[in-house]
């Protein structure tokens, strides 16, 4: 997942019938690339941003992505795209091997859906953090 869009219902070259029978995953949110947490601050940010409705935080491939779940203007009761002929460069971009109802997501390497989940990875990682310092410290 990533900078993400779509297809027919969705966005590939032809009208998919998978398209219409997935529920249109696809054209029902976005995700975009975010920096990797280091510190309390950043972290507080996710906090923020978990504080919205339909925000959540995921990591892919060691990569992490702001994901806000709202549903393409563009798409129609009946799950078809308006503007198919003119759709975005990114719905364009959308191909079948990253099709989440062709090649389902695996499971998330971390999945951030409240504040209380982020603060405890913070906790975890920001206390391991401190230990591996402190350590350090030691030897020299
Ligand atoms: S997730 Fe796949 S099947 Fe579903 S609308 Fe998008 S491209 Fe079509
Ligand atoms: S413009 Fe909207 S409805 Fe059309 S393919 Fe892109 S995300 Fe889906």
């Amino acid at each position: 997942m990533g900078e993400k869009k779509s297809r027919n219902a969705g966005g590939s070259e032809a009208p998919n019938h998978q398209c219409l029978r997935c529920g249109s995953k696809c054209c029902d949110y976005f995700a975009l690339p975010i920096d990797e947490p280091e510190d309390r601050k950043d972290f507080d940010d996710i906090r923020w941003y978990l504080l919205h409705e339909g925000v959540s935080v995921f990591v892919e491939d060691g990569n992490w992505y702001i994901q806000i779940d709202n549903r393409c203007k563009a798409l129609t009761t009946e799950g078809l795209c308006e503007i198919y002929e003119d759709r975005p460069r990114i719905c364009r971009k959308y191909k079948d091997d990253v099709c989440e109802f062709a090649v389902p997501d695996g499971e998330y390497e971390l999945l951030l859906q409240t504040t209380e989940e982020c603060m405890a990875y913070a906790e975890k990682v920001l206390g391991k953090k401190a230990k591996k310092a402190k350590k350090n410290r030691k030897k020299k």
